[in-house]
């Protein structure tokens, strides 16, 4: 399949593998928007959240506490935030569902 975290998950593209598991897989994004940005990944292939199904309930969670325990390591005590663009207009990019986590700055509300 033609999909750049896919790819990176098979480790034909290299990444900095922060976290893996059986289910997912988490890298520091390429190009950083704060301190700490790391993406968190299902090793399942989902293009975007539009496209996910009830079955990936506990995938979907799954990738939250991995990202609070990525979160923990990266000692963002005074907060984190996890984002997920789903479809163009919402920014998404590379359609492998992702997690941001982000922190290591004082966040914007709303985002852009
Ligand atoms: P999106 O805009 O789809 O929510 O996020 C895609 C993210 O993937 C962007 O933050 C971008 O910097 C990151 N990204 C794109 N290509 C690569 C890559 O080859 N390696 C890594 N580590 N991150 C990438
Ligand atoms: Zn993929």
């Amino acid at each position: 399949m033609d999909c750049i975290f896919c790819k990176i998950i098979a480790g034909t593209i290299p990444s900095k593998k922060l976290y893996e598991d059986d289910r997912a897989f988490a890298f520091a994004d390429i190009d950083p928007k704060a301190p700490v940005h790391v993406l968190i990944v299902p090793k399942k292939h989902i293009p975007s959240l539009a496209e996910a199904e009830s079955g990936d309930e506990a995938l979907l969670g799954h990738l939250q506490l991995v990202a609070k325990q990525l979160a923990a390591e990266h000692n963002l005590s005074n907060g984190y935030r996890t984002v997920l663009n789903s479809g163009e207009e919402a920014g998404q990019t590379v359609f492998h569902l992702h997690l941001h986590l982000i922190g290591g700055r004082q966040m914007n509300w709303p985002p852009g």
